[in-house]
């Protein structure tokens, strides 16, 4: 751990399904939000049971009991979401950020896990670009989300930076976008847009695919927003701490 935990000042939150091995969800968001010595609430969207090698079930909490957990926990400055699972999950996160207002909202857009397993009903797309993208901060979605939800061909620099002003477009209200390109052919680099400057982050490619990385780097993200940090510092720092975990 890195620094000693600050009690709830400033309330974090996480919402996004459980992963029993530990790499991703809110088991990945609560370790790196603890990391950052912050403590944090978390509800769960659904669960999963899955390990390092196989996917093996995913089940989405009904609308009632992701809705009980959030009104357990209350309103939060900072909120991180991940999975949902449904579009009745989607739903009621919009029906949450829309009551509590939250100072900042870093959105991974999980469709599918690492091995292909959709963690995200199709239908709930539409909901997600035009309901919820608008109540965020920041979303964070990798190439292959980037291309569905924008219907453009995301594979190289310049098409990113045409699918990060189609994002911003498509959702009035949303931030700033965060395009990961973790998977480009020959770089790692990450693009950052807030509707005016386009930002690079470079980073190393790494040969072997961990799943849980978008949830620790968004994750990151918050924990450096929460501390005032700018955007783009934040993004930065948030890459470093990643490349670390995944050395
Ligand atoms: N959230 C949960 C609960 C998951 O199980 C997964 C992948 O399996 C993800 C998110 C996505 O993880 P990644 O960070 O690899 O996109």
């Amino acid at each position: 751990m890195k620094k000693k935990l600050r009690r709830k000042t400033t309330k974090i939150l996480t919402i996004a399904g459980a992963d029993p091995s530990g790499g991703a969800g809110v088991q990945a968001d609560l370790r790196t939000f603890h990391y950052f010595g912050l403590l944090a609430s978390s509800v769960v969207t659904a669960v999963t049971a899955q390990n390092e090698k196989k996917f093996i079930s995913v089940n989405a909490v009904s609308a009632k009991v992701l809705r009980d957990q959030l009104h357990s926990v209350g309103p939060c400055d900072f909120v991180k979401i991940g999975m949902l699972g449904t579009k009745e999950n989607a739903q009621e996160v919009i029906r949450y950020l829309k009551k509590t207002k939250p100072k900042c909202v870093v959105l991974d857009p999980v469709l599918c896990s690492t091995t292909g397993t959709r963690l995200l009903e199709k239908t709930a797309l539409p909901l997600l670009i035009q309901g919820l993208f608008p109540l965020c901060t920041l979303v964070t979605p990798n190439l292959l989300e980037a291309s569905i939800l924008t219907d453009l061909p995301v594979t190289n620099l310049d098409q990113m930076k045409a699918a990060a002003i189609t994002l911003l477009k498509n959702s009035p209200g949303l931030k700033s976008v965060l395009i990961k390109g973790g998977h480009l052919q020959d770089s790692a680099t990450d693009l950052l847009y807030d509707g005016k400057n386009f930002h690079l982050f470079s980073g190393k490619r790494f040969s072997k695919s961990f799943h849980g990385t978008g949830c620790v780097l968004s994750s990151a993200i918050l924990a450096e927003l929460s501390q005032n940090q700018s955007m783009k510092e934040s993004v930065s720092k948030a890459k470093k701490y990643v490349s670390m975990m995944m050395r």
